[in-house]
């Protein structure tokens, strides 16, 4: 029997009424499960979320909130391998994939939770010391942090259903705002059941969480002026959504994290046979192929001197063939399909117009010869690598193809052009150098670090600690300026401050000792 996506309003389940929306397994395209959100009021979800579920986090201390995090990740943790199963089949994750986005999702949710422990038995931060704002000691200012009183309205991207939910859940709830998530409806399969997980274990304090399974209706009409927004998918929602009149009229914060033509720079300093080339290659074959291509911070762009572009189009090819396409579910496979008919033929629209100014290298846009695959069914998109002839052709710069492609652009292998050419991206959320040269690192860092969320910079002294620039860090800020859409999430504490409001207190010594 299909599985009907239920959403979680008001401190109840309810089924949408009306006609369903269908959810696909991307490989055998068949119905895994159906979804409606119709009949619900998402003005009575909201704030039910603002009266039941704001009060009840705000009188938890964060050591409270924090327990509550560690413990919802764990009772998730124990359905891993089910969870695991629903990414394979509603999208097209292989294993190694699935594992990627729920060990994110629980990781996340235990590293806030451990911050939480550490922030202890206090409800607000504080921002900084007190500031003396006179000559007199007694008159003196201290920046405050208080959660807002509205609701956190999340809203997703496919492609990361369980950590792209619970990493920005795990910071809204250690601040003291309650959810309101919505995963997008395609892949929303395992959204929906960690969610069930997490609120059937009881564990989460009434109205603290809501489940959206789909579509989100008229609630971004209700949305006010103490909600805020954090959205993640592609610009346009991006757009549409943060220049809606009722947004704007309330000045609602809205955080987007959008598309993104991430970067890998080799510096000029490589050879074949260095280290740090080996894991130039092994982590840009990685970042292509890993959950199809379809990861935010995926690398779409790679510089190459122009004296080592053979060698690199030759040696990540050869890469490339050992990544087999085909069911997820089989062993071996590394490549599964795209999530959805549609990203399938965005991939081949933005392939065609890539290919007036890169001609390919490996791969065609053609599916691929397929592993356990019968017929003509399923989403396939094999990797295609190309080489650029302009490295300035805007179609290379301005258009990011979800799915496992990247182009090879060659450079003079000076660190200012290189900069120059990843600037033409407007706005990245990660990019790469590979260098064991410090002078061309640091310049690197100085001169594109306006353009982007996070730098990664490799060399033989990290080779063996790099888990690569596509891992999202809890620790770290994620975001970036510009198309990736000018947002920035997590970072540890940084992550709390989008759901709180910064005061500034000014007043009597003693009296603003007592707020720490
Ligand atoms: P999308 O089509 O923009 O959808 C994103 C989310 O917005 C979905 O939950 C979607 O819901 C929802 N949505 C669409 N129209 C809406 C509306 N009118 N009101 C409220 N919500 C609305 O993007 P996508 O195809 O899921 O994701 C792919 C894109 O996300 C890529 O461009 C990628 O670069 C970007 N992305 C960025 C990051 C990052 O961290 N920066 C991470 C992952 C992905 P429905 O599915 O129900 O329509």
């Amino acid at each position: 029997m299909t599985t009907c996506l239920r959403s979680y309003v008001c401190g109840e389940w309810v089924t949408g009424t009306g006609d369903k929306s269908p959810l696909y397994n991307p490989t055998t395209e068949a119905i895994v499960a159906e979804t409606s959100t119709e009949g619900i009021d998402f003005s009575k979800a909201l704030a039910f979320a603002r009266d039941e579920g704001g009060p009840a986090l705000r009188a938890m201390t964060f050591a409270e909130r924090g327990e509550m995090l560690v413990k919802v990740a764990k009772a998730i943790h124990e359905y891993r391998e089910e969870l695991i199963d629903l990414a394979i089949q509603n999208g097209g994750n292989t294993r190694s994939d699935a594992k990627f986005d729920i060990d994110g999702a629980t990781g996340t949710l235990s590293y806030y939770g451990k911050l939480g422990q550490k922030l202890g038995a206090e409800k607000v931060l504080n921002d900084g010391e007190t500031i003396q704002l006179t000559r007199n000691p007694r008159w003196v200012g201290q920046h405050l942090y208080t959660p807002l009183r509205g609701a956190a309205i999340h809203i997703n991207a496919f492609n990361f259903p369980a950590w792209g939910m619970m990493e920005k859940a795990a910071c809204a709830l250690l601040a003291g705002m309650p959810v309101v998530t919505k995963p997008a409806t395609s892949t929303a399969l395992v959204a929906y059941r960690m969610a069930e997980i997490a609120i059937e274990s009881g564990l989460l304090p009434k109205g603290s969480f809501t489940f959206i399974g789909g579509n989100p209706g008229d609630m971004l009409d209700h949305v006010d002026w103490q909600d805020v927004i954090a959205f993640t998918g592609s610009s346009d929602t991006g757009l549409m959504i943060r220049s809606r009149e009722n947004i704007l009229k309330h000045n609602v914060r809205v955080n987007v994290e959008a598309d993104s033509l991430n970067a890998a720079v080799l510096g000029p300093d490589l050879e074949t046979e260095d280290e740090t080339y080996d894991l130039f290659l092994r982590e840009v074959s990685k970042d292509m192929t890993q959950k199809a291509g379809q990861k935010c911070t995926a690398i779409r762009r790679i510089l190459v001197p122009e004296d080592m572009m053979d060698a690199v189009k030759e040696d990540l090819s050869r890469e490339l063939s050992q990544a087999p396409v085909g069911n997820p579910a089989e062993k071996g496979v590394k490549i599964g399909p795209l999530a959805t008919a549609r990203q399938v033929k965005d991939a081949c629209a933005g392939l065609e117009r890539l290919k007036e100014v890169a001609k390919p290298v490996y791969g065609d846009g053609s599916r691929g010869e397929l592993v356990g695959v019968e017929g003509d069914k399923g989403y396939f998109f094999a990797p295609v690598l190309l080489e650029a002839s302009d490295a300035r052709a805007p179609a290379i710069h301005d258009r990011e193809i979800f799915g496992p492609v990247a182009t090879l652009i060659p450079y003079s292998g000076k660190a200012e052009e290189a900069a120059e050419i990843l600037g033409l991206g407007r706005g990245s959320l990660v990019s790469s150098v590979y260098s064991d040269k410090a002078d061309f690192a640091l310049t690197m860092t100085r001169e594109v670090a306006p353009f982007l969320g996070r730098l990664h910079l490799a060399s033989k002294k990290v080779a063996e600690l790099s888990a690569g620039p596509g891992v999202v860090m809890p620790t770290l800020v994620h975001g970036g300026p510009g198309r990736a859409g000018g947002g920035e999430e997590l970072g540890g504490e940084r992550g709390l401050t989008f759901y709180m409001q910064r005061t500034a207190v000014q007043g009597y010594q003693p009296l603003l000792e007592k707020l720490k």
